[in-house]
């Protein structure tokens, strides 16, 4: 079933007119939100640690800023907008104290309601507007009278507006006049780790790992395993962003359609299929959430000698002797 989106005339700004937003933390997501809300014509107030160094940035972009338990005390809606493993010690000491009825929680993933790391009381309405990318292009786009498609779901509705004020606060980011799908926060959880697991971080750093190691395994040269197996995945990707695979298919030679329709489901496995369900099957019982929550506890061990081991893989050796023959690639962040 495909699922339901909304749009400009179906968000009403005026439902967070007389409301402060407090916005907790100033990263990608934070300052993004913040100024877009501000430009809107919204009430805005940045919570920040005492101290941060975040105070002047936010002063500069003409915002107010305010140390994080008196932004949450001011406001109608708080905005968790720091990173997932920091929300619920943030929630503990200061957001929950100042809880009671007619507030709203609202979150730009679902990972802490759904994996019950925060659990709000239940008087408060809890919501997510998610833009679907980085904070840096809901700014650059809503600046140029546009916006990042967003998706929008309701966890806790004690007021009964809780869908209209996630609208209202999307069209604020500027997310309507692209389009705002509704979800769920179990949904956007599970898909969210899914897709980063399976797909987007872990299978294609896995993949292009597996293709560099076997040409040079096999004997070739490091550089040409580099241009064929991860250099050029941007140009493929591209293509497919823009048109989806018929599209980059349009672009790609009959040769290289021939290899795709033919070798690409032999890579695929059936034994792929089956680990991409366990996957998901660890991310659907919590045992995922789980080993992250008590790996942060333990000050992330594992997580530190993995990603220690990958930056010595002689990929991005390999790549960063060939990037520097490409200066015009710059290094675009994500953020
Ligand atoms: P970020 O790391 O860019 O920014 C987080 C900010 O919080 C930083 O300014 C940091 O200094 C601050 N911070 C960290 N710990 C803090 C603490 N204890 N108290 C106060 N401030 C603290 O994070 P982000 O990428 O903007 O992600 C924020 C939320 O948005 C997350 O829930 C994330 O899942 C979600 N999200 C991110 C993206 C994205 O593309 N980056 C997209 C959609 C949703
Ligand atoms: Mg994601």
């Amino acid at each position: 079933m495909n699922a339901k989106a909304y749009y400009e005339s179906d968000a009403d700004l005026g439902r967070l007119q007389d409301k402060t937003i407090c916005v907790l933390g100033y990263g990608s997501q934070g300052r993004a939100h913040a100024r877009n809300l501000h430009d809107s014509g919204l009430r805005v107030v940045v919570g920040l640690r005492e101290g941060s160094p975040s105070f002047e940035r936010v002063a500069a972009d003409g915002l107010e800023a305010a140390p994080l338990a008196r932004a949450v005390a001011e406001a109608d809606l708080t905005a968790f907008l720091l990173p997932d493993p920091d929300q619920p010690q943030v929630y503990r000491d200061f957001v929950a104290p100042a809880l009671g009825p007619g507030r709203t929680l609202l979150f730009a993933h679902g990972f802490n309601i759904h994996y019950g790391q925060i659990i709000p009381p239940p008087e408060v309405d809890v919501i997510m507007v998610a833009p679907k990318g980085p904070g840096k292009i809901v700014r650059e786009l809503f600046e140029a009278g546009q916006g990042v498609p967003c998706l929008v779901a309701v966890h806790q509705d004690v007021s009964g507006e809780g869908l209209a004020i996630g609208l209202a606060y999307a069209k604020g980011l500027g997310g309507t006049r692209a389009g705002v799908i509704e979800t769920t926060f179990i949904e956007e959880a599970e898909t969210d780790l899914f897709g980063e697991q399976a797909v987007l971080c872990g299978g294609v750093t896995a993949l292009m790992k597996a293709g560099f190691e076997t040409l040079v395994e096999a004997g070739y040269a490091p550089e040409m395993a580099f241009f064929e197996c991860v250099h050029e995945m941007k140009l493929i990707i591209d293509l497919v962003h823009q048109g989806g695979l018929k599209h980059m298919r349009r672009f790609v030679s009959d040769t290289a359609k021939y290899g795709d329709v033919t070798r690409g489901p032999r890579i695929i496995t059936d034994q792929v299929r089956r680990t991409m369900k366990d996957i998901l099957a660890e991310i659907q019982t919590g045992e995922f959430a789980r080993e992250w929550v008590l790996e942060n506890r333990a000050g992330r061990p594992v997580y530190s000698a993995l990603l220690r081991r990958e930056a010595a893989h002689p990929v991005d050796e390999v790549g960063d002797r060939m990037r520097a023959m490409m200066k015009w690639l710059g290094s675009g962040g994500g953020s």
